[in-house]
C-alpha cells in the first residue's frame, strides 16, 4: 500500500487559524496585537521572497509588522542600532533577521543581539540553551514544524527511533533537541547522520520516523527507509526540469516514489514542512506577544 500523504499546507493552516483566534483574544482581552519586525539586508531574491510570503502571513493573522530593508553595505553597527531600536519598541514582540546576511557580517553576533524574548526564530544562544536543557523557549520555526507535522498526523514519537540526516544549526540539531526531550510529543530516541557516517543506509533503515534535513536532492531512496516508517523531508532543492514552463522543479531530499513504496507517511515536497515554517513563526509570535503580557502582570 503506498504511503500516506502527511499534507504539510493543511495542518499548516488549521495552525494558522488557531494562532488567528489566539490573536483575536489577546488584542480584546490584553488590547495586545502581535507585532513582527523584519530586517532585510542586501537584494538576495530569495530572502526578499521568503519576507513578502512571511509578511502576508502576518497581514492574515491581523499582526502589526514592519519590514526594514537595507543595503547590501550596511554595517554591523547600524545593524546593531536598528535591532536595539526593536527591543526597546513595544508595538514589537518578535523580530527576524532573515538569513543569510552578508558575508561581512557576523551572523551570530548580530543575532546574539536580539532581545531573547523578541527571538522568533528561535536562534539566540540564550533560547538554544533553554532548547538543549529542556527549557521553556521559543524554538526555531522549521524544527517546531517537523514536531507539529508528526503529532498532528497521529505520529507521536515517544518510545520510538527518529534518525535525522543533517546536522545544522537551523534544522539537524534543534529538531534533535525537541525530539529527545522527556516531554509530551517528544521522548524518541534519537540518532543525528552526517557526512561523516560511514554507512548512512545502515542508519536511516533503522529509522521508525526518517527525518531528512540534507540540501541534496533525492538522495534518501526506498532502499534507504525501513518498512513502515514515517518520513518527513525537510529539503527544498531546485532541480532543472526542461518540461516545465520555468525550466524547473522543486524536489526534496527524498525520493518520492520510492520512498512512498516503503514508509507507512510521508511529507511531500512541496506541501510538506515548507508551509509549517511561517506558520510556527506565526504562533512563536503570538506566544512572544503573550509572554510579554504576563511578564508586564508579574511586574
Ligand atoms: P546544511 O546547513 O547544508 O546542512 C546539511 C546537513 O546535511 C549537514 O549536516 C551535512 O553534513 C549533511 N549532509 C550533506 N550531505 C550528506 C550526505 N551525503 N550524507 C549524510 N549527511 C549529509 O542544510 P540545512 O540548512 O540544514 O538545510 C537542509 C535542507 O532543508 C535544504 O534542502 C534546505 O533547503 C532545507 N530547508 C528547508 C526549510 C523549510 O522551511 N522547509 C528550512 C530550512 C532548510 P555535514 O555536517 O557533515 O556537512
Amino acid at each position: 500500500m503506498p504511503a500516506s500523504i502527511i499534507d504539510g499546507k493543511k495542518i499548516a493552516e488549521e495552525i494558522k487559524s488557531e494562532v488567528k483566534a489566539g490573536a483575536d483574544k489577546l488584542r480584546s482581552e490584553h488590547g495586545i496585537n502581535p507585532g513582527l519586525a523584519f530586517i532585510l539586508v542586501g537584494e538576495n531574491p530569495a530572502s526578499q521572497s521568503y519576507v513578502k510570503m512571511k509578511g502576508k502571513a502576518c497581514a492574515e493573522m491581523g499582526f502589526y509588522s514592519v519590514t526594514e530593508s537595507l543595503k547590501a553595505e550596511t554595517t554591523e553597527e547600524e545593524l546593531f542600532s536598528l535591532i536595539r531600536r526593536f527591543n526597546a519598541d513595544g508595538k514589537i514582540h518578535g523580530i527576524l533577521v532573515q538569513l543569510p546576511l552578508p558575508g561581512h557580517i557576523d551572523e551570530l553576533k548580530i543575532l546574539t543581539a536580539l532581545d531573547d524574548a523578541k527571538d522568533v526564530d528561535g536562534f539566540h544562544p540564550v533560547n538554544i540553551g533553554k532548547l538543549v536543557l529542556g527549557q521553556e523557549c521559543l524554538k526555531p520555526c522549521t524544527p517546531l514544524g517537523v514536531q507539529e507535522l508528526l503529532l498532528r498526523s497521529g505520529n507521536d514519537p515517544s518510545g520510538l527511533h527518529v534518525v535525522v540526516v543533517g546536522r545544522s544549526n537551523i534544522v539537524g540539531k534543534p529538531v534533535m533537541n525537541i525530539l529527545l526531550q522527556k516531554q509530551r510529543g517528544a521522548n524518541a530516541v534519537v540518532t543525528i547522520a552526517h557526512t561523516g557516517a560511514k554507512d548512512l543506509a545502515a542508519l536511516t533503515r533503522q529509522a521508525d520516523i526518517l527525518i531528512a534535513a540534507i540540501g541534496r536532492p533525492e538522495s534518501i531512496t526506498g532502499e534507504m527507509i525501513k518498512r513502515g516508517s514515517v518520513v518527513i523531508d525537510v529539503g527544498i532543492n531546485r532541480v532543472k526540469d526542461p518540461g516545465s514552463k520555468s525550466g524547473y522543479k522543486i524536489v526534496g531530499d527524498v525520493h518520492f516514489d520510492s520512498a512512498s513504496r516503503v514508509a507507512k507517511a510521508i511529507t511531500p515536497v512541496p506541501g510538506g514542512v515548507g508551509p509549517m515554517t511561517i506558520a510556527m513563526l506565526m504562533q512563536n509570535t503570538l506566544k512572544a506577544a503573550r509572554n510579554s503580557v504576563n511578564r508586564s502582570n508579574a511586574t
